[in-house]
């Protein structure tokens, strides 16, 4: 028996359009999981997508939370695969388990949003979704589709739509759905405030800061003025107003796979004193690739 063949991509036949269906394009959807929940996986299962063209990969923390996360994963994931329709199936499906500690924050959401608590669970966030991305990408791969665990309503069509803008990097606008009581309706409200357009006052603090400290946005403490995507949403608004962004969130964030191959990671340390997700927006500009955010197409975080 001779050695094994040699199997070869050529990555300019990896085509990233605009009409990704039609083009029959593989992307990769990742998700970082602190905590399962069933409403994220009904939504995922009902992107309409073609599911053969999806490969899955998610990182667990090694918690007793986690732990129960990934049991509750690996039972759905065991009933889609094997048991449902053949059209709900994903073409591969990958578990990591985190091989190093998360932060010890706790993750109810008063305790994780505190500004003290921020870097050191930002840094552990970073490293888990570099992690996930460096073993999953592969040569194949023509989008990754950044989805967090707790994204629990989207468009069906949101890869589709997201990809439609042929953008390097692209973001929807995360808002919650919550009870108001005083009109005693649902109501919706901005949840992520990481995707912004920098600001003269944010460039000045970054200036005046040591080596190691970060920004951080939606702290009172820390008041930025950058102009959020979270507020460029407009009643009546169209779906399609496309926007440029220096910062960007990972809830529900598109990425052409040749800005992670060129390099595009998120930092786990201060780079332009900026961190994960926003540090990625900064890298990739670095790199000659612009992000852009969608102030009216909106997808919804869960509320705890
Ligand atoms: P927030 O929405 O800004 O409060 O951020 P989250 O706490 O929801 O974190 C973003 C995503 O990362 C979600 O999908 C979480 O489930 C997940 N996550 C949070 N902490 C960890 C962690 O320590 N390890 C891993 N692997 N995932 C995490
Ligand atoms: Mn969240």
């Amino acid at each position: 028996q001779g050695p094994p063949p040699v199997t070869r991509y050529n990555l300019n036949k990896v085509t990233v359009t605009s009409d990704p269906v039609r083009n029959q394009e593989h992307i990769l959807i990742l998700t970082p999981m602190a905590r399962f929940y069933q409403e994220y996986w009904d939504n995922l299962l009902r992107l309409n997508y073609p599911h053969e063209l999806i490969t899955l990969g998610f990182i667990l923390p090694k918690t007793k939370e986690g732990n129960q996360a990934t049991s509750m994963l690996q039972k759905q994931i065991q009933k889609t695969q094997n048991y449902g329709p053949e059209k709900d199936r994903f073409k591969s499906i990958i578990i990591l388990r985190q091989d190093f500690d998360p932060a010890v924050v706790s993750q109810d959401e008063s305790e994780r949003h505190k500004l003290a608590n921020q870097k050191a669970r930002r840094e552990v966030m970073a490293k888990a979704r570099n992690s996930l991305l460096f073993t999953t990408l592969g040569p194949s791969t023509s989008w990754v589709l950044w989805l967090d665990a707790d994204i629990t309503e989207t468009a069906p069509t949101l890869i589709q739509d997201l990809a439609s803008h042929d953008k390097p990097i692209i973001v929807a606008n995360c808002f919650q759905k919550y009870y108001d009581p005083e009109s005693k309706k649902m109501a919706e409200r901005p949840y992520d405030f990481n995707s912004w357009q920098d600001s003269e006052t944010a460039l000045k603090m970054a200036e005046q800061m040591g080596p190691d400290d970060i920004l951080l946005e939606g702290y009172a403490e820390m008041a930025t003025y950058r102009t959020l995507l979270a507020y460029m949403s407009t009643p009546g608004g169209s779906k399609d107003l496309v926007v440029p962004l220096d910062g960007v969130g990972g809830t529900a964030l598109l990425v052409k796979a040749d800005v992670h191959r060129d390099g595009a990671m998120f930092p786990p340390f201060a780079f332009y004193h900026l961190i994960e997700s926003e540090g990625f927006a900064k890298m990739a500009k670095r790199l000659g690739w612009q992000p852009y955010g969608l102030p009216n197409y909106k997808v919804y975080h869960y509320n705890e």
